[in-house]
């Protein structure tokens, strides 16, 4: 007997059950708050013929595929079973394990020990993966513009991370006077200053501008310019100076954690470091930093991590961003303005809930991104489920988990939530911080890789 999508709509009606048709739209703007039990949904599989579910398919596009797309895709299409077209477009074709780029300047790391293309990995999960740029966002049309065509969807996430916000003082970025490890393209370049300098050693000065979130890999490069000048014999000639909009050492743009400033401060003081802190930069002429009061600091060598802004594509989409062009999110992860566009990671905006005398901004790492992602996939399977979408962690209740790298020490930072008020910090330093460090590397490098999302 050939049963038509109308008759078992009608069929399935009369039983009161709901059914993945495309008319039902099971998305917020139709979805109930009702919950659909594992029983439910094996039934639902079963009485459903292949046809029907390729008919109400729904598509899920992120944008994005480093930490936060990587996972939310996979993620989503596990969730579902499979059940879900799950498309990436992302700008690079590799995944970059951003925290080893502070070793790249010294020759610790290069391209191919800290990349993955990730083609494959999305292959293998049935994640179909293009390699292109979204170049504009029309959420009222469910399309993205991408530079290798456009693509439709159902569920939008957005994970596109940050660029450079080198416009917060003349001096910066590329042909400027200083350099900056926020991207592989940066971390290379500021290697080759890094020789240039070995062979005409200057004062350095590693800094933070005004409105930088990313305070944790400024100290990280910090401590292992400190190494490598030691272990080349360059130490005790050259004076090395911290500068940074943060009001105290150690704030991080988390606020600060129990001993935190005094132990940083011992560490500054055994590596006969300088500190400039609450400060804002003026510009950077060719040698010379000049700060917001005009006193200057010469160098032979800076580097400088910039404020981070949201990309142009999503800046330009309107009611999506804030003024920084990241994406106004609710702790479910969806956009405020659209219950189907998701943000996660470096792409969702987060309000800072102090204001320090020179701004600081907030330090988006990998461990909440990919919570973020985890809360946005489970919420986009439950919307397609036809349940709410009621997984929600805001940003600053998620976990603080970091290592802080010192060249062949370290420091190991925990905490129960991002920003406070929390019940617990604490900073472990120690040469277990630098071993775990390495550790991570691989073991994270590995995770992605092969796609193993649910790990830890
Ligand atoms: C130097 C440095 C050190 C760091 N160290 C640590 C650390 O030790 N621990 C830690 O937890 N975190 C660290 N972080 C933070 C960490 O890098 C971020 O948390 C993480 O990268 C966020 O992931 P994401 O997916 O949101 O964004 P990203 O990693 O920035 O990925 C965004 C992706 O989107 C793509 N993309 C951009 N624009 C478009 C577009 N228009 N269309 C399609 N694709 C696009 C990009 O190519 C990229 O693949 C560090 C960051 C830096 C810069």
């Amino acid at each position: 007997m050939c049963t038509t999508v109308e008759h078992l709509f009608e069929q399935r009606k009369h039983q009161g059950e709901q059914l993945f048709d495309v008319r039902t739209a099971p998305t917020e703007r139709t979805n109930g708050p009702t919950r659909t039990t594992p029983e439910r949904r094996a039934w639902r599989h079963s009485h459903t013929t292949q046809g029907e579910r390729a008919m109400s398919r729904k598509k899920v596009l992120v944008l994005g595929g480093n930490f936060g797309g990587l996972t939310a895709a996979i993620t989503v299409k596990h969730e579902l079973h499979g059940d879900v077209d799950v498309t990436v477009v992302s700008s690079s074709d590799e995944f970059l394990f951003t925290p080893s780029l502070i070793w790249v300047p010294f020759g610790k790391r290069t391209r191919a020990d800290i990349t993955f293309k990730v083609g494959p990995t999305f292959e293998e999960h049935d994640v179909e993966f293009v390699h292109a740029e979204a170049t504009a966002i029309d959420p009222e049309a469910r399309r993205v513009e991408t530079t290798a065509g456009p693509q439709d969807y159902d569920y939008l996430v957005i994970a596109t991370g940050y660029r450079n916000r080198f416009e917060v003082i003349p001096g910066l970025g590329e042909g400027g006077n200083a350099h900056t490890i926020t991207t592989m393209d940066d971390a290379i370049h500021a290697g080759e200053g890094w020789r240039q300098f070995r062979e005409k050693p200057g004062d350095v000065v590693i800094g933070a501008t005004q409105g930088a979130g990313c305070f944790g890999a400024a100290y990280e490069f910090l401590f292992n310019t400190s190494y490598q000048l030691k272990k080349a014999g360059l130490k005790d000639r050259v004076k090395l100076t911290y500068v940074s909009a943060e009001p105290f050492l150690g704030h991080f743009g988390i606020g600060g954690l129990p001993h935190g400033e005094s132990l940083l401060g011992m560490f500054l003081k055994k590596e006969k470091i300088d500190a400039v802190l609450d400060t804002a930069m003026d510009h950077v002429d060719e040698g010379r930093l000049v700060l917001a009061d005009g006193s200057a600091l010469d160098f032979g060598y800076a580097m400088i991590i910039p404020p981070f802004s949201g990309q142009e594509v999503v800046r330009n989409t309107p009611k999506l961003a804030d003024d920084n062009g990241f994406v106004k999110v609710r702790d479910t992860y969806q956009s405020e303005a659209y219950d189907d566009v998701y943000a996660v990671g470096v792409a969702a905006a987060v309000d800072v809930p102090w204001q320090t005398p020179t701004p600081v901004g907030i330090p988006k790492t990998g461990f909440p991104t990919e919570q973020q992602a985890h809360v946005a996939a489970t919420n986009i399977a439950a919307q397609i489920r036809g349940e709410a979408p009621d997984a929600h962690k805001a940003f600053g209740d998620i976990p603080a988990v970091c290592v802080m790298d010192a060249g062949n020490n370290g420091v190991i930072i925990l905490a129960d939530k991002m920003l406070p008020p929390r019940k617990h910090g604490v900073l472990i330093p120690g040469p277990q911080a630098h071993a775990m460090k390495l550790g991570f590397e691989k073991y994270f490098l590995w995770k992605m890789k092969h796609g193993q999302v649910r790990l830890p």
